[in-house]
């Protein structure tokens, strides 16, 4: 009992320690490339992680969470429903599967069709306000990793812009690993000017999700408004996502 609780304490304390760099991270890639301070924000991926996890992450001032797996997500959703937290849908959207989170969450992501678009509209509770969403871009080809083409993005988002309960906010990406700053940047590169090109008074799409636990540096010297990072808060994850 006595270690249990000794073996508990350790991963708590890492957990805020791992918070800590992350955001000693962010801050000093915000300075590195003028970028202005607090302009990049921090989404906790808890993916494969228990709620204990994430109560760590709240209590050392973290209150927005990343999740990809619907079922997985709805059971945390529901152990820690007093809790001041802010969930952000980030996985594949599967098949019809909108309801549960135009009624679950505040952030979607990884939108990446006007049918789903249309769903999560209708599906958005009144009494909540309008869902935000991000149309994630396939900026490399790639095709596992999901997401719109940037010769679809165009009339994706007049579409979606239309839609009432449903607040678009920006771009989202999730590219192929790669090594090195420079090579890490391309992508995202492509994300933000991609942005510029698409963006207008009524539009401004503020918003580029980009960046992960190896590649935050690059998506904040590219203008990334969020970054999503889990291994470097959580630890591993057990199982391969
Ligand atoms: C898992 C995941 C992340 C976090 O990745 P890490 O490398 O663990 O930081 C970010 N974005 C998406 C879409 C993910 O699925």
């Amino acid at each position: 009992m006595a270690t249990e609780r000794c073996n508990k304490l350790d991963t708590m304390s890492s957990i805020e320690q791992r918070l800590a760099d992350v955001n000693r991270r962010i801050r000093q890639a915000e300075q590195h490339y003028q970028r202005s301070a607090g302009s990049v924000r921090l989404l906790a991926v808890s993916k494969t992680h228990p709620a204990g996890a994430i109560r760590e992450a709240l209590r050392a001032g973290q209150h927005s969470f990343g999740e990809s797996y619907l079922q997985e997500a709805l059971l945390k959703i529901g152990q820690l429903h007093a809790e001041p937290i802010e969930w952000h849908f980030i996985g594949r959207i599967q098949g019809n599967k909108t309801r549960a989170i135009a009624e679950n969450f505040q952030w979607v992501h990884s939108l990446e069709s006007v049918r789903h678009a249309q769903r999560l509209n209708d599906q958005r509770p009144q009494d909540l306000a309008p869902l935000n969403v991000c149309l994630q871009i396939m900026v490399d080809e790639e095709e596992s990793k999901g997401g719109v083409t940037p010769d679809q993005a165009q009339l994706l988002i007049a579409e979606i812009a239309r839609l009432p309960r449903l607040r678009l906010r920006g771009l989202m990406t999730l590219p192929a690993p790669v090594q090195g700053v420079e090579n890490q940047r391309v992508p995202f590169r492509h994300l933000r000017m991609l942005r510029e090109q698409l963006k207008s008074t009524d539009l401004p799409l503020e918003t580029l999700s980009m960046g992960m636990t190896d590649d935050l540096e690059a998506a904040i010297a590219e203008g990334a408004t969020i970054v999503r990072i889990g291994t470097a808060i959580f630890g591993p994850r057990q199982t391969k996502t």
